[in-house]
């Protein structure tokens, strides 16, 4: 009897793995004619100057509506794009899609900045961010109207490629801002190195900052150390006024979060 009970749990298990398996090799798949079928679409996220509310800038956030299993959630799939490599197409996608939106973007919203999601494996294979440049040559946008998004592990133990980007981007005025701050490691040396212009504090710190004394000490600390450094700060995942009003006494000078608006599809 045990025994039996044994083989079928073993059983249960492996299918489950088997199904987890088989579900992300066929989103794999999927979403590597995401792209022919028009399935991708971006929506942006405005960020408000905590000094007078305008919105200054706004975040493109990659949806992809899968024609069975609905909306996915970016957390999922740009994983699996990271691991089979597609991120790459899915990137050169993005920066294509932000320059045929980029009028409408500047009239819906104000905002005179973008904000592009950029995963670490884009600097390895950098052929897209180079026809990004160049596109903003030939249609006479500067790269003042850019920021990048990356994340703290590329600039731990930078490549002479990754530092050769991050030197082009800086030259053509593209700013950068470390995502997710305080997610990912505890090294701080990469602050001094490279020139940074914001750092956003990750959502996982703003949750808990009304109630919660360490998410409250934490987000003081990021804030202060920011402002001591003239790096500038965004805090996403802001969701109250309460919120908001205590990370601006804290010295905080951007908001990003549903509180004052969702990421929205561009209306005309
Ligand atoms: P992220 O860059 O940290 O983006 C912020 C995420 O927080 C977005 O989730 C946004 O919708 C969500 N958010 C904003 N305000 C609030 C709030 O008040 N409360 C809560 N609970 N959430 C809020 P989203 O759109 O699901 O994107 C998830 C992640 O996927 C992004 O995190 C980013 O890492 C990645 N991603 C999205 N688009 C792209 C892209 O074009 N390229 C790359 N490489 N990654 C992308
Ligand atoms: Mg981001
Ligand atoms: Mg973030
Ligand atoms: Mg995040």
């Amino acid at each position: 009897q045990a025994k039996r009970t044994g083989k079928n749990k073993f059983m249960l298990f492996d299918e489950r793995i088997h199904d987890v398996f088989s579900k992300k090799t066929q989103l794999s798949n999927e979403l590597r004619s995401a792209i022919e079928k028009h399935q991708l679409r971006l929506q942006y996220q405005p960020i408000f100057n905590l000094s007078d509310l305008s919105c200054e800038k706004v975040e493109a956030l990659l949806r992809w509506h899968h024609p069975a299993l609905g909306q996915i959630s970016p957390e999922t799939f740009i994983k699996v794009a990271e691991e089979n490599g597609f991120i790459i197409d899915l990137g050169e996608w993005v920066f294509e899609q932000i320059l045929r939106d980029f009028a409408e973007i500047r009239q819906q919203f104000g905002a005179v900045e973008i904000c592009i999601n950029i995963s670490p494996l884009q600097f390895s294979q950098p052929a897209p961010i180079h026809q990004f440049i160049a596109q903003l040559a030939t249609l006479g946008i500067t790269g003042t109207h850019f920021c990048f998004e990356i994340t703290e592990g590329l600039l731990l133990e930078p490549s002479s490629q990754v530092i050769d980007i991050l030197n082009i981007l800086h030259a053509q005025g593209i700013k950068l801002a470390i995502d997710d701050f305080g997610t990912g490691y505890s090294s701080l040396a990469y602050l001094n190195k490279f020139k940074i212009d914001y750092v956003k504090i990750d959502k996982s710190f703003i949750n808990g900052i009304t109630e919660n004394l360490n998410d409250q000490a934490l987000c003081k600390t990021i804030i202060f150390m920011g402002n001591q450094l003239h790096i500038k700060l965004i805090a996403e995942g802001v969701e109250t006024q309460d919120q908001e009003t205590l990370l601006k006494e804290m010295g905080c000078q951007y908001s990003q979060g549903f509180y004052r608006a969702r990421p929205a599809s561009l209306t005309g």
